[in-house]
């Protein structure tokens, strides 16, 4: 009885998923942050291009979890960049996640440690907004999501070239919003405190770590689903109107 009651009535008029025909392309997206937030924007029905740098078994994993596809390209390289855009057609969604760390004190900084930071988390974002911009222009849409830190606003000693770039991210996030802001496209940043993760594996102690949680509002770690899920709002069409934001994930540390 139930069976038949249910094939007469009319089918339920469901919404298609938010992202749904969007392309969206998430550098540094075969693990960590990247990954979560590749994960979140499939959910929300976009095709995902998951781009990594040398790691290619994590990226082909990544892709494959999210019935996208991964595409080699180190993102520091504009001509790369360039390439890779071209090739997959158009990009509806940036999700500038790719990011490095070499920490340490300013005196016993060596310039390559500088200048390698500053390529990998500010200048490979000027390369891929740059990239997809005209697109996102002609189709008068799109989203794109700067993955800077906690550490970009606050300052963290021993990652003045991190930070410097982080804060950057933040200047260049809010420029390009009032450059495209007219053509429907949104630019916000992300800034996440601690998230374990192999960046920060490396760097941060269990005592470290302990600390900070300690110093943390909501008392725990963040996770890379927590980030993930700030990037998939501000793709959202409930974020529509949010432009030249930073959406801050520590869990309330740096308040
Ligand atoms: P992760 O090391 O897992 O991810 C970084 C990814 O970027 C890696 O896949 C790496 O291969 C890729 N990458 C680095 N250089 C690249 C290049 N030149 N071209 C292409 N890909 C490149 O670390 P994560 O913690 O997931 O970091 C993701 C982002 O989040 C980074 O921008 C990081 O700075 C930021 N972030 C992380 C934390 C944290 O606590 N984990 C906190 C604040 C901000």
């Amino acid at each position: 009885m139930g069976v038949a009651g249910e094939a007469s009535r009319p089918a339920a008029a469901t919404a298609p998923p938010p992202l749904e025909g969007r392309t969206a392309l998430v550098t540094g997206g075969g693990k960590g942050i990247g990954r979560a937030t590749a994960i979140a924007l499939a959910e929300m029905g976009a095709s995902v291009v998951v781009a990594y740098r040398s790691d290619s078994g994590a990226a082909e994993e990544t892709a494959h979890q999210v019935g996208g596809s991964a595409v080699q390209c180190d993102v520091t390289y504009g001509e790369a960049v360039q390439a890779m855009v071209k090739a997959i057609g158009k990009v509806d969604v940036l999700v500038n996640n790719a990011g490095a760390v070499r920490d340490n004190l300013l005196l016993r900084m060596k310039e390559a440690d500088w200048d390698y930071i500053l390529q990998t988390d500010l200048t490979s974002a000027f390369h891929t907004t740059k990239a997809v911009m005209s697109g996102m222009l002609r189709a008068r849409w799109g989203r794109i999501v700067n993955m800077t830190s906690v550490v970009g606003i606050t300052g963290n000693p021993g990652q003045a070239n991190y930070a410097a770039a982080k804060a950057g991210l933040i200047g260049f996030t809010k420029s390009i919003a009032k450059e495209i802001g007219s053509r429907s496209i949104t630019c916000n940043a992300v800034a996440p405190g601690y998230v374990r993760t192999e960046l920060t594996e490396a760097s941060l102690t269990d005592e470290i770590v302990a600390e900070l949680v300690k110093r943390t509002p909501l008392q725990r770690e963040g996770s890379a689903e927590d980030v993930a899920a700030a990037v998939a709002f501000l793709c959202s069409p409930a974020a529509g109107f949010i432009t030249g934001h930073v959406l801050v994930v520590d869990g309330g540390l740096s308040i």
